[in-house]
């Protein structure tokens, strides 16, 4: 018995980082996973690892941005698996841009793909969620969206907005089953990080010093909070937040 049998997935951004990790975890809980992203080639490669080793995968080109696109990406979930019941929004971009470095354009960029994206995905996916008889929607935010910093000004902006975003999406679909929660990681080892947090022994130490745990996270440490918040073991859990940060934001 899975955690996740007879259920559907839609894991935006997940060709790579957390998405994937989550992707090969629901799918050896028994889920059909679709794996939306803009990235072709990575998101192939996790697509046929998961196909190879007993699971179901399927993936799609998707750009969250635009509504179209995830229109098509729901409708194409539906037509190979027959429903849509879990939805986890995790696709993002990080900058680390204070206040006066931010350009309008930057602003712009990381509002649309991290705080438009999140609410597109919950729009277009509640009517399917809905025809399921209910399900789970999780938002990936962070502990930027639960405190201030003196960078990563657009960053905190969105994900902030991802918190508030979610339990509205809650309040609003409660009564039709339809649970909304979001996850707060603190700073994860994904290629996301890898450039910046993560770019150097030095980067690395002060990024680790930073969690009462002593250590930055695993994608696999907040891919089972979400497989948690997508099965029906979090069935009384909406609006809420998942903190999953080693600490960070207990200081
Ligand atoms: P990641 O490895 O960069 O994965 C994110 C994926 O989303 C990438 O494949 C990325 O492609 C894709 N993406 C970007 N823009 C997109 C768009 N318009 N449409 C569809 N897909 C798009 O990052 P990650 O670390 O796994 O992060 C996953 C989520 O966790 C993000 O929302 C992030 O903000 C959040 N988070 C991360 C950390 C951390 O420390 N890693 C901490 C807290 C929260 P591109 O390469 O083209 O951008």
């Amino acid at each position: 018995m899975g955690r996740l049998d007879n259920k559907v997935a839609l894991i935006s951004g997940g060709a790579r980082g957390m998405g994937a990790v989550e992707a090969r975890l629901f799918a050896g809980e028994g889920a059909r996973v679709v794996i939306g992203d803009v990235l072709e080639d990575e998101g192939r490669k996790t697509e046929a690892e998961i196909n190879e080793t007993g699971g179901e995968c399927l993936f799609l080109n998707l750009d969250v941005t635009s509504e179209s696109s995830w229109d098509q990406a729901v409708a194409a979930t539906v037509a190979r698996f027959g429903k849509l019941d879990i939805l986890v929004n995790n696709a993002g971009i990080f900058r680390t841009q204070g206040v006066e470095e931010t350009s309008e354009d930057l602003w712009e960029q990381v509002m649309e793909i991290n705080a438009k994206g999140v609410f597109l995905g919950t729009k277009q996916a509640i009517p399917e969620i809905r025809k399921a008889g209910g399900g789970s929607i999780i938002n990936i935010s962070s502990v930027a969206g639960l405190t201030g910093g003196a960078r990563s000004a657009a960053y905190r902006a969105s994900k902030g907005a991802v918190r508030l975003f979610t339990k509205s999406t809650a309040i609003q679909y409660a009564k039709e089953g339809i649970r909304a929660n979001s996850v707060h990681p603190g700073i994860i080892d994904t290629p996301m990080t890898a450039p910046n947090l993560m770019a150097d022994e030095d980067s690395r130490n002060t990024s680790a010093s930073r969690h009462p745990l002593g250590r930055v996270g695993q994608a696999e440490d907040v891919a089972y909070g979400v497989l948690f918040l997508a099965s029906d073991e979090s069935s009384f859990m909406t609006g809420s937040e998942l903190v999953i940060d080693g600490g960070l934001t207990a200081q």
